[in-house]
């Protein structure tokens, strides 16, 4: 597919680094990355790629401004804090890039000016969709200068449902700053608070801020690799460390005795709560905590661990952390990154405690970006112990 077939602002918006390859080309690139990378440690399994490499995002975000007279919708550019005008993103689903279009003509008719950043002027700054995969219910969050009241919500609300049926919560919030962040004080002036969607069988409640798993197809097969190499059994007791809404760990409580769960963001723990009692597990326990201060808590007391998984931000995770982890000496480490640096950094510390790297595995996250994803497994050598 040629780059401008692909998508017609593809040169200008830098959302999609790699709109200049087809997508066997893409993985093929990301694949001898992640060989590379590796290729001193272990041997990499072939990538796992996307059967629908566009419109896979289960969130959007556009941002408004006029353009010869006109509000349209596009994508931030963070570089020079510009919007590309587009309501056909290639990335996007059909159902998030309408809902873009009607935003803009109802902000027209309703006369809600898009805030411009430069003047701070202005009430919209920024429109996040969010579609569940599985029930197509829409949420749109209406993020709104802080400064300044959003009038007429009722019939707003009305006029978009109308045009949108799938709008299953509205949300307006108040922002304040340069920030692309959801804003605050959510109120609701349209149908609930959250929608649901399903991954590998469970329910999860997705609220206006909570981290949800942008490509929910892909997510599955992450998962599922995750708990392919966690390799659990009913006897074991597992870490689900940088847990966010407590998916890993709900995924793996099935197939295992025990999960404790642990995250720094509050909300993210409340909803990580929520989704394990709406999908019946009892056998997970999920903490708000820093994680290096909550593995010192499971050695205190005590706790056997047999199985880790780690799934941190890109800074990766801290060298108090993997050497309290190590000292716990769990059988298997299954750690998900998007960031190959850091992750090959900690490797090599966990190599150095002792561990081996058994398996590689990248799984496509994000087609036609520069993102790369990846899965390994390091376990203990069986006549170790420490
Ligand atoms: N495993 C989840 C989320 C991964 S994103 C999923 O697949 O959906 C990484 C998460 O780590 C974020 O939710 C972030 O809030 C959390 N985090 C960042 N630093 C942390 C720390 N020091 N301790 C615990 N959690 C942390």
């Amino acid at each position: 597919m040629s780059e401008e077939k692909y998508c017609k602002v593809a040169k200008k918006c830098s959302g999609c680094q790699l709109s200049n390859m087809d997508y066997p080309r893409q993985l093929k690139f990301k694949q001898n990355e992640i060989r590379l990378r590796f290729s001193r440690l272990c041997k990499s399994e072939k990538i796992i790629g996307c059967e629908s490499p566009v419109h896979y995002r289960n969130k959007a975000q556009f941002m408004f401004k006029r353009l010869k007279g006109r509000i349209v919708c596009g994508i931030y550019q963070s570089a020079d804090r510009t919007v590309v005008p587009t309501s056909a993103c290639a990335l996007h689903t059909e159902a998030q890039n309408k809902a873009g279009k009607v935003l803009c003509e109802l902000f027209e008719s309703f006369k809600l000016e898009p805030y411009d950043f430069h003047k701070g002027k202005g009430l919209i700054k920024s429109a996040i969709i969010r579609e569940s995969m599985h029930t197509k219910e829409l949420m749109i969050v209406l993020v709104c200068d802080s400064r300044r009241p959003f009038p007429c919500a009722a019939p707003f609300a009305q006029a978009l449902s109308k045009k949108l049926p799938k709008l299953s919560s509205l949300i307006v919030t108040k922002h304040k700053g340069n920030t692309l962040t959801p804003g605050e004080s959510p109120r609701v002036i349209f149908g609930k608070d959250r929608i649901t969607d399903r991954l590998c069988g469970m329910e999860f409640i997705i609220s206006y801020n909570s981290f949800f798993q942008i490509n929910s197809l892909q997510t599955e097969k992450l998962y599922n690799t995750a708990v392919e190499f966690a390799e659990l059994s009913s006897e074991d007791t597992v870490l689900d460390a940088y847990s966010g809404t407590g998916t890993i760990g709900m995924i793996c409580a099935p197939h295992c005795k025990k999960v404790y769960s642990v995250e720094l963001n509050k909300n993210a723990v409340k909803d990580a709560i929520k989704n394990a009692e709406h999908n019946g597990i009892g056998n997970i326990e999920s903490v708000c905590a820093d994680s290096e201060e909550y593995i010192k808590e499971l050695a205190e007391a005590h706790i056997p661990l047999t199985c880790a998984v780690l799934d941190p931000p890109r800074a990766g995770c801290s060298r108090s952390f993997l050497s309290s982890l190590s000292a716990l000496a769990p059988k298997r480490i299954v750690y998900i990154s998007c960031n190959i640096d850091t992750q090959i950094r900690d490797v090599r510390y966990l190599l150095k405690q002792g561990y081996c790297l058994e398996k590689v595995q990248g799984v496509d996250m994000f087609p036609y970006t520069k993102h790369i994803e990846c899965v390994v497994r390091l376990s203990l050598p069986l006549h170790s112990s420490m």
